[in-house]
């Protein structure tokens, strides 16, 4: 028998969580019937959609469901296994996070083959699904040409940073938003113009920073940032709307973008995007991605923090910008018991 610690959503946000929000609770897991694996979580992801996931409204994931344990990425070890192709010491990725252990059917997970050189937790972001999300959003729905400009905000996060540098491997000029002086250094060192946003006016800051304006905007971030793009967008420019981090706490419905008369004029396209619709390309991504990464051509941060314990704060520093690239939670191991 064995025990694992794991997070559950005891009340649903109001705006910002807060920690009386989670309960870290024990369970004593099955002993694993014909076909399932007992896993012991080493790496956790936060993200930022997740947030989504604690309200009680329809989306393309289901709500979190109040009490029970919250899900995630994970990568974790085989501890025993009754699956045929699985073995103790096998590494998997799942959506079982925010737990220690678990007992699964094997085809809820998916077996790593580590590449040489890479760390497993890289496979919950530059090669997992924040760098697949940069890759597939810029390539596919950005229309990237050399010699362009391309913005992308939430520069120095997981997403952003793996967009800033695909854009300079593209012939891009890039321009990157992030909100701290240390954040924007680092991106400097990518050979990326950046502009920190809690410095001064985005939208002036843009306009500096793209005299002739951008013909793509990444957007990780909405609000403020949304508006300075249309303020710099060029004609036929190309919006990916990843994300809007800025919103996602919010508790009451906002204005939309002053400025989204521009869309007209400019001709703008803005396209949503949800992973998901790109699964099919997940095997041309890994073999770019690895081959850049091999080539010292795309750097990668991680913002580990240890412990189960640390799991929503981690969670929460994404909201105050907390990390360099993927914000990783490292857990030491399963306790017997
Ligand atoms: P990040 O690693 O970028 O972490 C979030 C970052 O957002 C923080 O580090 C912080 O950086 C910045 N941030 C937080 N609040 C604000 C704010 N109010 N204004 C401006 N910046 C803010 O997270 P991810 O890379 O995982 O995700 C980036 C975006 O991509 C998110 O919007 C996410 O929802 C989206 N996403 C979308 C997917 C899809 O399929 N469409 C898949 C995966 C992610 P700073 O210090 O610079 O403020």
């Amino acid at each position: 028998m064995m025990q694992s610690r794991e997070w559950r959503l005891v009340r649903r946000p109001a705006g910002m969580p807060v920690m009386a929000d989670f309960e870290l609770a024990t369970t004593a897991l099955p002993v694993p019937g014909d076909g399932e694996i007992l896993v012991a979580n080493r790496f956790l992801s936060v993200d930022p959609y997740m947030r989504g996931r604690m309200t009680d409204r329809p989306s393309y994931t289901p709500p979190f469901k109040l009490g029970e344990a919250m899900q995630g990425g994970a990568i974790g070890e085989v501890i025993t296994s009754r699956a045929e192709g699985f073995a103790p010491g096998d590494l998997v990725s799942s959506l079982w996070g925010w737990r220690e252990a678990y007992v699964a059917p094997a085809e809820t997970v998916r077996r790593i083959e580590l590449l040489p050189g890479i760390a497993p937790q890289a496979y919950l972001g530059v090669l997992g699904i924040t760098g697949m999300t940069a890759w597939a959003g810029l390539t596919r729905l950005g229309a990237p040409k050399a010699g362009e400009t391309l913005f992308v905000s939430g520069g120095a996060g997981a997403v952003g940073s793996s967009v800033a540098q695909i854009g300079k491997i593209l012939g891009l000029e890039v321009i990157a938003s992030a909100g701290s002086d240390k954040k924007c250094d680092w991106l400097r060192s990518l050979g990326v113009k950046a502009i920190n946003y809690k410095s001064g006016n985005i939208t002036s800051q843009l306009q500096a920073a793209a005299p002739n304006g951008i013909d793509i905007y990444f957007d990780n971030v909405g609000g403020d940032h949304l508006e300075a793009a249309l303020e710099a967008a060029r004609p036929f420019a190309r919006f990916v709307e990843c994300g809007m981090i800025a919103n996602y706490n919010d508790t009451a419905p906002l204005p939309g973008p002053s400025n989204l008369i521009y869309i007209v004029g400019k001709q703008i396209r803005m396209e949503g995007f949800i992973l998901t619709r790109f699964a099919a390309l997940e095997p041309e991504f890994i073999a770019t991605m690895s081959g850049w990464i091999a080539n010292g051509m795309i750097r990668h941060e991680e913002t580990v923090v240890n412990g189960i314990e640390q799991t929503p704060a981690a969670f929460l520093g994404l909201f105050s910008g907390e990390n360099l690239g993927k914000m990783i939670v490292a857990l030491p191991g399963p306790t017997a018991a």
